[in-house]
C-alpha cells in the first residue's frame, strides 16, 4: 500500500534539494508557508503573523476536534453499555 505520508516526506525531501541547491544544512519549514526557518523554531511556524495566527487557529480546530471525536466516542460507548448497565439495575 502506498503511504501518503512517505510520499509527501519524499516529495518535499526532492523539493528541498531541488531549491536549495546541494548544501544540506539541517532546518524546518514552516508549516503553512513552508518557508524554511529555524530548526529550533517552535511551533513549526515562520515569523510571519499570518501564519502564527493561522497556525494558532488550526491547533484549536485540532483540539476542538478531539474533543468532538471524544464526545462522540463516548457516546457510542455508552449506547452499548447504557443498557447493559440498565438492564442490570
Ligand atoms: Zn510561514
Amino acid at each position: 500500500m502506498v503511504d501518503a505520508k512517505k510520499v509527501k516526506e519524499k516529495i518535499s525531501k526532492v523539493s528541498e534539494k531541488v531549491f536549495s541547491g546541494s548544501k544540506n544544512q539541517a532546518h524546518k519549514h514552516c508549516r503553512i508557508c513552508h518557508k524554511p526557518i529555524s530548526i529550533n523554531a517552535e511551533p513549526r511556524v515562520c515569523k510571519n503573523v499570518e501564519c502564527v495566527n493561522k497556525n494558532d487557529r488550526d491547533e484549536r480546530n485540532q483540539k476542538q476536534m478531539r474533543l468532538w471525536m471524544f464526545i462522540f466516542f463516548g457516546l457510542f460507548a455508552f449506547s452499548f453499555v447504557g443498557p447493559l448497565i440498565l438492564n442490570l439495575i
